[in-house]
């Protein structure tokens, strides 16, 4: 019996909007990505690093740069109340590896290839595949400048949308070049926009003498004939950059692996230069693009480290799922392999060693678990039983237990029907209980 309320129950709370919870079986098509990835990053050698979720805010202001996206209008920024200090959820996680990389000193004896995995937070409008919590699986490889590290990133990510069984997933490739080039880029992209500024919108207006190469992100519709006709930065890339890009290709080309060169390909961070690419898929509306990164060479001095090369990519974890999940891709959940069918309280403690032990040899038991009173009838326990999905029933009768022994009963075809088996040995039949005996 469930006690009476006497006090008026308390106003429902819901989660946050665009934050979600992540529900079964829902969690489980997560887990196997993760796995999925986690096996990926170890045939590449990339290691695992976890960075805090908040970070300083003005690791995030000098980092990402000051005219983007993230740090103008999407930090969920705040004051910690106890000593001030300002403090800031992390938008992306390049930054926090960065930091992390150079606190620790990481790279005093060579390069380091790292991934991570985790939520990440952006005060957006909320739509499919685009939340204010999302989660992002990125890759970083630090202190390696050569055009090899740049496609040995490209080549994992495309290695895994391969493992997972995506196929519409189209790699777009630019160069941003090295700063010099890019001032000259710069000069002439202003000449260009201010010759056309009344096509321009008032973000585009603001944003010209700023951080021109910002227009080119553009997403107005009005504004992408103007963005079209705009000097390409590929065309002024000098012999070193030219270089660079034509490394990435060849690897690329030799891997069979297909991609189109997009020269209004710019990326929402300041931080990047020469290599950029972003995985792209038609399936998804205009939230297509589900990996993305490039190299970031100027990162590590502008956040107060020593200079060093680097490159990386993420991936929006929530859009690779949908699209697996539009290509009809979604994992298997496995289910478990028995369930405890019990009779008396009086009795658990010797089912729960038997079953104790079952486990300890790696089989999966759901335990039927009822209210105060005692166990449901065995009927209604068989039922929970069927809708379990197990394939086993384990029936721990009150006869059987005097005998010393539990009925395993088959519930799904295939297997044997049923059959008594010592309580005191389940290392003796555990494995006839499990899928991949
Ligand atoms: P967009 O142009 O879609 O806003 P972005 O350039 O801001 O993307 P990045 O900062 O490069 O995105 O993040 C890498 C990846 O993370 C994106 O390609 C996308 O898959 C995912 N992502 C970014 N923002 C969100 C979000 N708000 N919700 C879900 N996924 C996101
Ligand atoms: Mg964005």
């Amino acid at each position: 019996m469930v006690e009476k309320s006497t006090t008026r129950r308390a106003e429902k709370l819901s989660a946050v909007k665009g934050m979600n919870d992540i529900l079964p079986p829902e969690s489980a098509q997560w887990e196997a990505l993760e796995s999925t990835v986690r096996l990926m990053m170890r045939r590449y050698a990339y290691e695992n690093i976890r960075t805090p979720i908040v970070e300083p805010t003005a690791l995030f202001v000098r980092g990402l740069g000051e005219v983007t996206d993230i740090v103008e209008k999407e930090m969920y920024s705040f004051d910690d109340r106890l000593n001030g200090e300002a403090l800031t959820l992390r938008p992306e996680s390049t930054a926090g590896v960065v930091r992390a990389v150079i606190e620790h000193s990481m790279l005093y004896n060579g390069g380091k290839r790292l991934y991570y995995m985790g939520p990440m937070f952006r005060h957006e409008r909320p739509q499919r595949g685009r939340y204010r919590q999302f989660h992002q699986i990125g890759a970083e490889a630090l202190g390696f400048s050569g055009a090899e590290v740049d496609a040995e990133l490209i080549l994992m990510a495309h290695a895994l949308w391969t493992e997972l069984g995506l196929t519409d997933v189209a790699l777009q490739l630019n160069s941003l070049g090295q700063p010099a080039e890019r001032t000259l880029h710069r000069a002439a992209l202003i000449a260009h926009f201010e010759q056309h500024a009344d096509s321009l919108d008032e973000e585009a207006r603001r944003r010209l003498h700023l951080n021109p190469l910002r227009l080119l992100d553009s997403k107005n519709p009005e504004m992408q004939s103007v963005i079209e006709a705009a000097p390409k930065l590929l065309d002024f890339l000098g012999e070193a950059s030219r270089a660079h890009l034509d490394t990435v290709m060849s690897i690329l080309d030799a891997n069979a692996v297909p991609y189109v060169i997009n020269p209004r390909l710019v990326r929402g961070m300041d931080y990047y230069n020469l290599t950029v690419f972003e995985f792209v898929t038609t399936r998804l509306g205009s939230q297509g693009t589900v990996c993305a990164g490039g190299r970031y060479d100027y990162l590590m001095e502008q956040v107060g480290g020593k200079p060093a090369p680097a490159v990386g990519w993420a991936m929006g974890v929530e859009r690779v799922l949908e699209l697996l999940k539009e290509q009809g891709l979604s994992v298997n959940v496995a289910s478990i392999d028995a369930y405890a069918i019990v009779p008396d309280a009086a009795s658990l403690p010797v089912v729960m060693a038997c079953l104790q032990g079952l486990r300890a040899h790696g089989v999966s038991i759901q335990m039927h678990a009822g209210s105060a009173e005692g166990a449901a009838s065995m009927k209604s326990q068989f039922k929970r039983a069927d809708a379990s999905g197990a394939r086993f029933a384990l029936v721990f009768g009150l006869d059987e237990l005097a005998q010393g022994v539990v009925t395993v009963k088959a519930l799904r075809d295939g297997a044997i029907a049923q059959l008594t088996q010592p309580l005191s040995h389940p290392e003796q039949w555990a494995k006839s209980l499990q899928s991949n005996a």
